[in-house]
């Protein structure tokens, strides 16, 4: 009987990888998500941008605040997100906080889309990990990512769960101190362009 094999459990290399060579690691598997992905798909800019609009809480979901989130430049988030619009994968609405801006949502023909992402692929194989490697995945790749934006002076995204601007403080919803808003529970894991780590913001 041949013995099934874990993707996940290649044998152990001899020596340890160089920080170089885990660094190219990242890249490689980054280009993997979207390997294989149809003629007829989106590209991979096309998919991080509606991932993004489905994942971007209500002050986030414009193209200036994605421009940064994709670390590119507005010019080409625009466009990426006026594609997305004509795919009827996100439509424009006004954005009742600032007259001047408009806010992005995933229509329910792209979030139909969002269910054949390729990144779930990877979030598949992720599953398989032991909680313990995944713990120590998600530290290692909050300091590399929180590392790399500061060296590149990018805006770190993250949700009001670990955002200084967040007063839990009181009885009820808890109150956002930087767009002064109540948050709804259901917005807490969303991501934010205005978020600011704990550590390095006013203390609860
Ligand atoms: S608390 Fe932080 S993450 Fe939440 S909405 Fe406010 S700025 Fe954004």
């Amino acid at each position: 009987m041949t013995e099934f094999t874990s993707p996940l459990r290649a044998p152990a290399p001899a020596a340890p990888a160089t920080a170089v060579e885990l660094a190219e690691q990242v890249v490689h598997l980054a280009r993997l998500v979207h390997g294989n992905a149809r003629e007829d798909g989106l590209t991979p800019a096309q998919w991080t941008a509606l991932r993004y609009f489905a994942r971007a809480n209500r002050f986030s979901r414009t193209p200036s605040a994605f421009s940064e989130f994709h670390a590119t430049t507005r010019g080409t988030a625009s466009q990426t997100v006026k594609s997305l619009v004509a795919l009827g994968l996100l439509e424009r609405r006004p954005n009742e906080q600032d007259g001047r801006s408009a806010l992005f949502e995933v229509t329910p023909a792209g979030h139909a889309r969002l269910a054949e992402d390729p990144l779930g692929a990877l979030g598949t194989l992720i599953d398989t990990l032991p909680a313990e490697d995944r713990r120590a995945l998600a530290t290692a790749l909050s300091r590399l990512t929180g590392g790399m934006s500061r060296l590149r002076a990018a805006p770190i995204f993250g949700n009001c769960v670990d955002c200084g601007h967040c007063d839990t403080s009181l009885d009820g919803p808890a109150y956002c101190r930087c767009t002064q808003s109540l948050l709804a529970e259901s917005e807490m894991r969303a991501l934010c362009a205005d978020f600011a780590p704990a550590n390095l913001s006013a203390p609860r």
